[in-house]
């Protein structure tokens, strides 16, 4: 057991996919909970969910899997929140603990909050933490381990809800910052939707080209190219919902994207040397306080 954290007697997991996998595995590796159930439409990763031991019970009842728990993590594509809000809202036991791993906040706090009943206390987040990697096999133990953990509560928020949840995730490894709902929408728009977007549009552009060109840039890969085929191999479900869940802020981003490449393109074309040169080493200073914050 984490030293510092009560475990809670039954927490139920909705969508047991890489992120609802790794709190399972922490859940049990940890002693965060004694008991764990699984709520999930998939009846292939339910199964799969109770061979690699991440839960005592595995239902596609959503109302059955949360009516004893705790604590509620939904970990589903944003896509779903609702309809899984729908499901369990009246199932939910009073005093109880919903929460989610959305990576999106002011779409979560519509579809979902709105299901949640007064005497249940929702408390939104989103760790800062993924790999390109889908369902229960893809869970594990360090997932969160030295990453952020945002929870954005709505006002209102009950203390001791917000507390337990901080604490479940500081027992994960996480780190814990409270921000805003809009707020985060518009720094994940920069951090992560954007480079999801740019990563999807440059191996499209690659993937046009004709036979012989895409040969060479399968072969050449390793200049660069690869990197973006990392970030561009992630599940196409989940990130169509959260550009769809984000349209406002990751708009903003993109036509501020497409002015700075038509700046740099612009000094590409007039040979404008110095432009070019100090907007590489503006890049190369974000880089370094990356490497400074540890976060690389
Ligand atoms: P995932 O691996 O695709 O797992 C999602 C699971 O939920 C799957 O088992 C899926 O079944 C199931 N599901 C889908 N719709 C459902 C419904 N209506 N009711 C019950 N279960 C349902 O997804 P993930 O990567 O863990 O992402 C989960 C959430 O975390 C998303 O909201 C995402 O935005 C957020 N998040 C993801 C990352 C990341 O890097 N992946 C990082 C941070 C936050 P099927 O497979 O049959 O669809």
């Amino acid at each position: 057991m984490t030293e510092g954290f009560d475990p809670w007697d039954e927490i139920a997991i909705i969508g047991i996919g890489l992120q609802g996998a790794s709190i399972a595995i922490n859940a049990r590796e940890r002693g965060l909970a004694k008991r764990v159930v699984v709520g999930d439409i998939s009846k292939t990763n339910r199964e799969r969910a109770l061979e690699l031991g991440l839960c005592d019970y595995a239902t596609a009842d959503l109302a059955d899997a949360v009516k004893n728990a705790d604590c509620i993590f939904i970990s589903v594509p944003l896509g779903a929140m609702a309809s899984v809000g729908q499901e369990i809202g009246a199932a939910l036991k009073s005093g109880s603990i919903v929460t989610d791993t959305g990576s999106t906040k002011q779409s979560v706090i519509k579809d979902l909050g709105s299901y949640i009943p007064s005497d249940v206390h929702f408390v939104p987040a989103h760790p800062i933490a993924g790999t390109e990697y889908s369902g229960p096999d893809a869970g594990f133990l360090t997932l969160f381990q030295d990453r952020w953990l945002i929870i954005t509560p709505p006002p209102g928020t009950d203390n001791n809800a917000l507390n337990r949840v901080r604490n479940f995730w500081e027992a994960c490894g996480s780190m814990i910052e409270i921000m805003e709902p809009a707020h985060h929408d518009q720094v994940l728009a920069v951090t992560s939707h954007l480079p999801h977007l740019i990563a999807f549009a440059i191996v499209g552009t690659a993937s046009d080209l004709e036979d012989h060109l895409m040969q060479e840039v399968v072969k050449f890969s390793a200049s660069g190219f690869r990197d973006f085929t990392r970030i561009a191999a992630s599940d196409p479900v989940m990130w169509r919902d959260v550009f769809l869940n984000n349209k406002d802020a990751l708009l903003e981003c993109s036509a501020r994207l497409s002015e700075d490449l038509a700046r740099l393109s612009r000094a590409i074309r007039w040979g404008e040397g110095e432009q070019i040169e100090s907007l590489i080493l503006r890049a190369r200073e974000i880089r370094q306080a990356l490497i400074e914050a540890k976060q690389v």
